[in-house]
């Protein structure tokens, strides 16, 4: 019998946002290649027969390249084992799962793929921002800095005004990444949240403009940056910075009563 790979979403890298199929995935794994942004509190919830291996760029001292973890992906496959991919977040976002279903569908080994809550998700409830809102960001654009080409931040396009630009990958040089922003037309006095391990114990949340960005030190790795107006929502920003957003100021204070009649008609 051929076995199977779960390709599953581990989310922003605590227990307790894991969904319940890929805790039950975990459980029913024999091999369970993982990345290195996964925790080991994650980890324990394989069984003790399931081999783990660490297939992380950062493990080891012969890199793991993505041809090598196709390739043992499919090879226990094909040992009839039951294999769970794991990742962080989502294995959609930037995640390259493209490149593994690829492999999948030409060695022909069946696969389901179980998604996570990814890192924008985890930092805007952290930060107590939405990552869209009706009244100031209609557009919601993911990104990063670090292309497969190595190409700019590709921020272009978009009307930075309703936008929010979801950052990953956004160090370690965050200069850079405002200016590219910046040339790519979002106004420097953009508020902006660093949020490091999100859904953490040790999350941390940095709110700042744009421009400041490039000043900011000691941001520990996985971070994320969300550009954008949503980002004045959040309660811990100061009365003076909400001013610059006078738009959602004014309608916050609009009776909520009112809004539903607004919205009826
Ligand atoms: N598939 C993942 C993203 C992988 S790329 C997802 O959907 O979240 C790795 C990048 O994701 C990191 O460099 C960082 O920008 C972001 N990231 C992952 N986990 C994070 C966390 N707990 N807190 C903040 N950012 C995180």
């Amino acid at each position: 019998m051929p076995g199977k790979v779960y390709i599953v979403g581990a989310g922003p890298g605590s227990a307790d946002l894991l969904t319940l199929r890929a805790a039950s995935r975990l459980r029913a794994a024999q091999v369970v290649l993982h990345d290195d942004l996964v925790p080991a509190e994650i980890l324990e919830l394989c069984t003790f027969s399931a081999r783990v291996i660490n297939v992380g760029k950062r493990c080891g001292r012969h890199a793991n390249s993505q041809e090598r973890i196709n390739a043992l992906m499919v090879w226990h496959a094909r040992q009839g084992k039951t294999v769970v991919r794991l990742k962080s977040g989502d294995p959609a976002v930037f995640g390259r799962l493209g490149e593994e279903l690829d492999a999948l569908r030409r060695a022909d080994v069946e696969f389901e793929v179980v998604p996570g809550i990814t890192a924008a998700s985890a930092a805007a409830s952290v930060a107590g921002i939405t990552l869209t809102d009706r009244r100031a960001a209609s557009t919601l654009v993911t990104l990063t800095a670090h292309t497969y080409r190595e190409e700019k931040l590709r921020a272009r396009g978009f009307d930075p005004q309703h936008t929010t630009f979801a950052v990953y990958m956004p160090g370690p040089d965050y200069g850079r990444t405002a200016s590219e922003l910046i040339e790519s037309g979002v106004d420097a006095s953009t508020p902006c949240v660093v949020v490091s391990h999100a859904g953490r114990v040790s999350q941390e949340v940095r709110f700042m403009a744009l421009t400041a960005l490039g000043s900011v030190s000691g941001i520990a790795a996985p971070a994320i940056l969300i550009v954008g107006e949503v980002v004045r929502q959040a309660n811990n920003m100061q009365e003076s910075q909400a001013e610059i957003f006078p738009k959602l100021r004014a309608e916050r204070e609009v009776p909520i009563a009112n809004e539903i009649h607004l919205a009826a008609n």
